[in-house]
């Protein structure tokens, strides 16, 4: 519909990512009658921080990933983060196998079954292994992972990390085969192209500059042609700001009270790749070892077997990168211009505290191309500069919030800011990240649709059986989505 020269639509989702494909997918099975319309100011989907070559590709579902398993004074394990990780990503499997069994994914090959471990040397880390796995090993989400502390089946099951190894050190690993390898691009790809072929209107190359409430509740979007400056106006009922490091300022620009005090912190990812098939024909899972001192929580370095359409590679990383940008495709102006007068002490209050998070940035960036490998080494002993290429990944712009006491704290989960009326809601931060895309977008339908979310219980729970309960409570309902969903995703039922 048409009002002056503004097109009227029901729902706008600002970027083609993997957030903005899931709302739109999921909203699309919801309300088939509502007019959605995508905009995104590249020409393409899924480029930035979801195309397969701007994150890591790991589902993550607390397996390996030992940031969610932190040692408590006593020397027991806190699992709770890791239940809460994994409970999410089973929300996301559960919606995945829904998608292809509804003809909303046409295509598995976005996802593939990749063994997820954890691995660590020295005597003390290997009995905090042991403590981990016994911690584990009570809940059914992560009944079946198992430790390995004898060389030779280390060697069996990791080759291109045994080679060359002194095991006269200790080492462990906490093997999980129930991991995956995701491409989050394909995947976002996919669930656009459905929205698009069921009505919904993708304008690619265009740009939200600016946006306006207005008097009835609803929003007014400025829009770019960045190529050919034309401008446009487009009228929602619901704006979705799925722009990842640029949901800030846009939410800055909204206006709205929820969004005062937050500020945004960039850090970029670069990693080693490496495509030499007798490489990837050695190590067939990710591997992930402990965080470094300083280094962002998930800045854990990790050796990955990675699928990207359809050839297998290697990636070892992450090294920080740093640049003021919010996207990888963005402007240096963005840190500056993201700072306002009602999130300034939130910044300097983290500047003031975070000197190790600088430290070790700034220690990142000295590495050279040798420096990088030799780190890998750790990892593979016998890798050689040759064979390893780095690459640029994508930003994560991490969510500095307000603090009374403290100014400002630095956080490196993600939080979804909206108004209070539900019209407006955007995701700030980047961790877990793509892989808690479902109940991530769940959450906003439960908020910013608060008077249809009851009538909308029987089509969810089609989408996600286990939809309000815990799986971990539950083993048989676990059990029961847990063997549907590796049939239907071909992720094999062991
Ligand atoms: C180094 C790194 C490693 C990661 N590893 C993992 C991992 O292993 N597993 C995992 O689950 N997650 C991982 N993540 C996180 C994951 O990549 C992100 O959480 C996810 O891709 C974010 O999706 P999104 O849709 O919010 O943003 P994006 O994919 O960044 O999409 C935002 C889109 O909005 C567009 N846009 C921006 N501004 C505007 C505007 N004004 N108008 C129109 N369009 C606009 C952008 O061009 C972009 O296409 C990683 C991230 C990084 C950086």
């Amino acid at each position: 519909m048409s009002d002056g020269g503004t097109t009227r639509v029901d729902v706008v989702l600002v970027g083609a990512g993997i957030m903005s494909a899931t709302l739109g997918a999921l909203l699309r099975r919801l309300e088939p009658d509502w007019s959605i319309t995508v905009i995104e100011r590249l020409d393409a989907a899924a480029a930035e921080s979801s195309s397969p070559w701007n994150n890591a590709g790991t589902g993550h579902s607390a397996l390996c990933e030992l940031n969610y398993t932190p040692q408590r004074a006593d020397g027991s394990i806190d699992i709770t983060k890791a239940v809460t990780i994994n409970e999410q990503f089973q929300v996301t499997r559960q919606f995945w196998a829904y998608a292809i069994e509804n003809g909303i994914l046409a295509d598995r090959g976005f996802l593939n079954p990749v063994p997820h471990v954890s691995f660590v040397r020295g005597a003390d880390r290997v009995a905090y292994l042991r403590r981990r796995r016994a911690a584990l090993a009570g809940n059914p989400l992560f009944a079946r992972t198992e430790l390995i502390d004898d060389p030779d089946e280390f060697a069996r099951r990791l080759p291109l990390m045994a080679a060359k190894r002194d095991f006269s050190e200790p080492v462990a690993l906490n093997w999980a085969d129930d991991g995956t390898d995701v491409d989050f691009g394909a995947l976002s790809k996919q669930l656009l192209g459905y929205c698009v072929r069921n009505g919904a209107t993708a304008l690619f190359g265009h740009e939200v500059r600016n946006l306006t409430r207005r008097s009835d509740g609803s929003w007014t979007l400025a829009i770019s042609n960045r190529r050919t400056r034309e401008k446009r106006t487009l009228n929602a009922r619901f704006v979705f700001l799925g722009a990842g490091g640029d949901t800030l300022p846009l939410l800055q620009k909204s206006g709205i009270k929820e969004a005062k005090g937050f500020a945004g912190f960039p850090i970029g990812g670069r990693f080693l790749r490496s495509g030499k098939p007798e490489l990837t024909a050695a190590h067939r899972a990710k591997v992930y070892g402990v965080p470094a001192a300083g280094a962002p929580p998930l800045g854990a370095l990790h050796l990955d077997l990675r699928y990207v359409n359809g050839k297998s590679w290697l990636v070892f990383g992450p090294y920080a990168g740093w640049s003021p940008k919010f996207l990888k495709y963005g402007h240096a102006s963005d840190l500056p211009r993201s700072i306002k007068p009602d999130n300034v002490l939130s910044m300097l209050g983290v500047g003031v505290r975070e000197m190790t998070l600088v430290n070790y940035l700034i220690s990142q960036l000295r590495l050279s191309h040798p420096d990088r490998v030799r780190v890998l080494r750790e990892f593979a002993p016998g890798a050689l500069d040759s064979d390893w290429e780095l690459t640029a990944a994508g930003q994560r712009v991490q969510v500095i919030r307000r603090d009374k006491r403290k100014g400002g704290v630095l956080e490196f989960g993600t939080t979804v800011v909206g108004s209070e009326d539900g019209s407006i809601a955007g995701m700030l931060g980047g961790s877990p990240g793509a892989s808690t895309a479902v109940p991530i977008m769940l959450d906003v339908l439960r908020r910013c649709f608060a008077q249809r979310y009851q009538a909308w219980q029987p089509v969810l729970k089609e989408m996600v059986p286990s939809l309000g309960a815990q799986l971990s409570q539950e083993p048989a309902l676990f059990d029961e989505v847990w063997t549907r969903g590796s049939k239907v995703l071909k992720l094999g039922v062991s």
